[in-house]
């Protein structure tokens, strides 16, 4: 049966060799995530699969596509046949605008927003893709592959999109339905923070001002130059070092609302600034 599989696969690889198809995808993908260089699919991870695989596959889904395109009477097949070429052409979350730029490049006459517009609906219709709606961002699409699903970490800091699989988090959650006699259908888990780099590029203590919001932090001391008059009001605040603060809100103009113990706090911008604050990610 293996001796068979591989069979199978050696053809399947002199074929995809000889499919100029392959070799324009295969180009497209390595330019693409040069200029990229983050946010690509879990796909070759899941699964071991090799660029070849992968395009191999991109091609079941590209006849897959046509046929129930023509059964569905849909229009327009070949210009959607191609928007799907592009689509398949890289591995990130793509924003109608993102799908729009590398349509300009490619087939720079299907690069009309309605059109793009309805044949991403399309896809996601006939369960080629998946729209995402990350907080505070414009929707993306990226690919469904069958059979795989995977969650998101979303960085508030740079936008940073990274894809995990975590069959621990997969089993709590069904088992937690069962629970309520809840029968699951599908779920989102999206974690929303701070990369490793984001992370890395912050001072360890750093004004409250500079927190961002939801983020857990402690108190541990003051500007150097604090006026000791903000340093009294910080203090008759409960805002001494050693204190443990989660950032409900903070805008650039407006005050800085933190949660400490069981009290809601507004901080003014000179407060805020004030207030040397270390990260931490629970207590
Ligand atoms: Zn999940
Ligand atoms: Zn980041
Ligand atoms: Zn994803």
């Amino acid at each position: 049966m293996k001796m068979k599989r591989n069979k199978i696969q050696g053809r399947k690889t002199r074929m995809l060799d000889r499919l100029p198809f392959f070799r324009k995808i295969a180009r497209k993908e390595r330019r693409s995530a040069r200029r990229r260089g983050r946010g690509r699919s879990l796909f070759h991870e899941v699964r071991g699969h090799g660029e070849l695989d992968r395009e191999f596959h991109h091609r079941l889904e590209r006849e897959q596509f046509e046929s129930l395109l023509s059964a569905m009477r849909a229009t327009r097949i070949p210009d959607r046949l191609a928007v799907l070429d592009v689509f398949l052409s890289t591995e990130n979350h793509l924003t109608l605008a993102e799908l729009a730029e590398l349509m300009r490049e490619q087939a720079p006459e299907l690069c009309d927003r309605a059109f793009l517009a309805e044949t991403m609906d399309l896809f996601c219709s006939c369960g080629f893709a998946h729209r995402r709606e990350f907080d505070g961002r414009d929707a993306s699409y990226e690919h469904q592959h069958l059979g795989q699903h995977h969650d998101h970490l979303i960085c508030t800091g740079c936008g940073r999109i990274e894809e995990f699989i975590s069959p621990e988090i997969e089993r709590e959650q069904v088992e937690t339905a069962a629970r309520y006699g809840f029968h699951p259908l599908q779920h989102r888990m999206e974690i929303y923070g701070l990369c490793g780099e984001c992370m890395a590029r912050r001072a360890p203590e750093q004004s409250l001002a500079r927190a961002a919001v939801g983020e857990r932090v402690r108190v541990c001391g003051y500007e150097e130059n604090c006026p000791d008059e903000v340093r009294k009001r910080l203090a008759d605040m409960g805002l001494v070092p050693g204190a443990a603060i989660e950032v409900l809100n903070s805008s650039p103009g407006g005050p800085v609302i933190v949660a400490a113990g069981d009290s809601r706090l507004a901080l003014d911008g000179e407060l805020a600034a004030n207030l040397l604050v270390r990260h931490c990610c629970h207590w």
